[in-house]
């Protein structure tokens, strides 16, 4: 299989099965803390970068061979790039729907809710994890290194937008990266900001596997610590 891959377990979404959509590292961003490497197709063209049926014929393949009692929680929209890039996205997680009753999650950076064509398709889906690791332009471009003239205060709209008409969950992320995103001002800043968003969850992580950039850092105990008691009871440090 080529775009379908695991299931592969992860303390979020215990057992899950992967759906890439689009090629390795087309993506609007370049984040430092990226486990893949640097960007190597930075963009925000929509586009079927996979053909649909190609991705659909390899989950009926799947699920047509999938063993008996084999655990899985999820199916997931998420791979080596930005899923949300695919302009059949809605497509796919219809097609998911079809296909079986476990429930679709889908891993954006948050960049293209600013188009209501993605805030339709992706809102198919059962969970949505959008990140969010700054609430700054100067942050955001030290942190996702994004595409030239994207705007965090655009992406922010987008996604009170979308979480206006989303009824599923919404599980909103914040990478820490330790001396840019990290501090207690800026995570108070932060929290203003997502509470105005109202994921029903948030979720702090830290870079765990070697980033894209070797200066990239991860916060110390206390700083998550610090970030726990400003987000409050809706936040999980997941490290
Ligand atoms: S948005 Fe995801 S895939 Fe794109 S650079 Fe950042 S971490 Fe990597």
């Amino acid at each position: 299989m080529k775009y379908v891959y695991g299931p592969v377990r992860s303390r979020r979404l215990g057992f899950s099965l992967g759906v890439s959509t689009v090629p390795y590292k087309v993506c609007s961003f370049d984040c430092v803390y990226c486990q893949l490497r640097e960007t190597t197709r930075k963009t925000m063209q929509r586009k079927s970068y996979i053909r649909v049926s190609d991705i659909v014929g390899e989950l009926r393949t799947f699920f047509a061979r999938q063993p008996k009692g084999m655990p899985l929680d999820y199916v997931t929209f998420s791979g080596a790039g930005e899923p949300t890039l695919h302009s059949g996205i809605g497509r796919l997680i219809l097609a998911v729907h079809q296909m079986t009753d476990v429930p679709v999650v889908v891993i954006t950076n948050s960049s293209t809710l600013v188009r209501p064509d993605v805030r339709r398709d992706i809102s198919a889906a059962d969970v949505v994890i959008p990140s969010l690791d700054a609430v700054t332009q100067d942050v955001f471009e030290k942190i996702d290194r994004p595409l030239r003239g994207l705007g965090v205060k655009d992406v922010v709209g987008g996604l009170k937008r979308f979480r206006k008409m989303f009824s599923g969950r919404l599980w909103l992320e914040i990478m820490l990266v330790r001396g840019v995103n990290d501090s207690p001002a800026y995570l108070k800043l932060m929290e203003k900001t997502v509470r105005q968003i109202a994921p029903d969850r948030v979720q702090i992580v830290a870079p765990a596997r070697p980033p894209s950039q070797s200066w990239v850092k991860v916060p110390t105990k206390t700083t998550l610590k610090t970030a726990k008691k400003i987000f409050g009871r809706d936040c999980d440090i997941i490290c």
